[in-house]
């Protein structure tokens, strides 16, 4: 579900003519929909408004200041996975209560300014980290609140890169392990151990894995309650995933009516940490068309967005849509297929491979489902400027990020 329609031919975002907007802010340009947003984090709300949970919001898929502000002010608190994302979090002024801390490795500086914020508790992912986070509360005078990030060893049969929760990788810490440290809790001075975690990987289509984890880490809950340890949180992560292409992902609702019996019996208090489902569809990139080259195998319509804007589709292989902003006519009278490409000097710089999409020269183009994982994950690579972000609502634009300048690129370098 989304806010980005054609309306006579012209691509719009809510009330505004993306044509318009390319043109007034230039391009590549990131286009973000403020009700594609609230309405998707509505849609979580609503869909688990029985249980009342806690919605963090994970900054990590989109993490522009105003971006983060409309959540925020929704009432949504923050997931984030580093002292940077904390900073920002700072800057929008959300409540220390309502931000959890996942990430493998935390430093002692990431965990003192977290502490000192007084952030809801820590997503803890080794051993090590428990000792060393209680060693920095200790000094500090602190209790840390912490939940331990379970690896509960389920397939979620999404691209390798975004798998989590399999033995494997490298997140979480293995269920005899965790049994462990709370047999082991006192050792803890400084910490209280108040919650399980789990996030088992990332654009999840369907709700068997999560139904599975949620099982195995209820077996446990239930030996822990058993011996009398006080839990009061349980995180069920992030990983909904989103329409890209033609997949029929778990609507909000499917979601709720699969995990909710489970969550009931569990009765913790639950989190969520939705990132893609909030802000995957609710951004497009538009970039506009340089060159088009007609080689005898192909049609390479190069473009001014790249690789370094927009690294999904380099990096995972990923699918998503691309059209034309205006008269969207996608076969060409030769029948050929495109590769939409940037400018950038890897073969791997592609934003599409072999679609049907007739444009020409200075024509504009649209990358769907953008607004997660993309600007986020953006760089500088071939000195290229990063793109400017735009939200907007109803009617109204607002920049929410300058387009870099070259003065940007270099002004942390020293010439010796
Ligand atoms: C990335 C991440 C999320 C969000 O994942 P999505 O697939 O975008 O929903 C949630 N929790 C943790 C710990 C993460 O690392």
């Amino acid at each position: 579900m989304h806010y980005f329609n054609f309306k006579k031919n012209n691509l719009y975002c809510e009330d505004m003519k993306v044509e318009d907007l390319a043109k007034q802010y230039g391009t590549p340009l990131f286009i973000y929909s403020s009700r594609t947003i609230l309405e998707h984090f509505l849609k979580l709300e609503q869909a688990f408004k029985e249980i009342n949970p806690l919605i963090c919001y994970s900054v990590k898929a989109n993490s522009n200041l105003s971006f983060l502000k409309l959540l925020t002010s929704q009432g949504s608190g923050l997931d984030i996975v580093s002292g940077g994302e904390l900073y920002r979090a700072k800057k929008v002024k959300c409540p220390g209560n309502r931000i959890v801390y996942a990430s493998v490795g935390k430093t002692d500086i990431e965990i003192e300014e977290a502490l000192k914020y007084g952030i809801l508790m820590f997503n803890v992912e080794s051993v090590p980290e428990l000792k060393r986070i209680n060693t920095i509360a200790k000094r500090l005078n602190k209790q840390a609140a912490v939940a331990l990030r379970v690896n509960p060893d389920v397939a979620p049969k999404t691209h390798k890169y975004i798998t989590t929760g399999k033995k494997e990788n490298k997140f979480g810490i293995d269920m005899d392990t965790v049994k462990d440290i709370f047999q082991k809790s006192k050792k803890y001075s400084n910490l209280n151990l108040i919650g399980i975690h789990i996030h088992i990987g990332s654009q999840i289509i369907e709700s068997k894995p999560f139904v599975e984890a949620i099982q195995k880490i209820k077996i446990l809950i239930e030996d822990f309650k058993k011996q009398g340890v006080g839990l009061e949180y349980l995180n069920i992560g992030g990983g909904l995933g989103i329409t890209y292409d033609n997949e029929t992902p778990q609507t909000a609702i499917e979601f709720a009516d699969k995990v909710l019996p489970l969550l009931k019996q569990i009765s913790l208090k639950v989190i969520l940490e939705p990132g893609r489902f909030i802000a995957g569809n609710a951004g497009i990139l538009v970039s506009k068309v340089t060159y088009i080259k007609d080689t005898p195998q192909k049609n390479f319509v190069i473009v001014d967005a790249a690789m370094n804007d927009f690294a999904r589709p380099s990096l995972y292989s990923a699918y998503h849509k691309i059209v034309a902003i205006k008269n969207n006519k996608k076969k060409r009278k030769d029948g050929k297929k495109a590769d939409i490409v940037g400018a950038i000097c890897e073969s791997g710089d592609f934003l599409g491979k072999d679609r049907e999409l007739d444009v020409k020269e200075k024509d504009y183009i649209a990358v769907f489902g953008a607004g997660a994982y993309g600007f986020s994950m953006s760089s500088n690579y071939n000195s290229r400027p990063r793109a400017a972000e735009i939200l907007v609502k109803d009617k109204k634009i607002f920049l929410i990020r300058k387009r870099e300048t070259y003065h940007d690129l270099i002004k942390e370098e020293i010439i010796i």
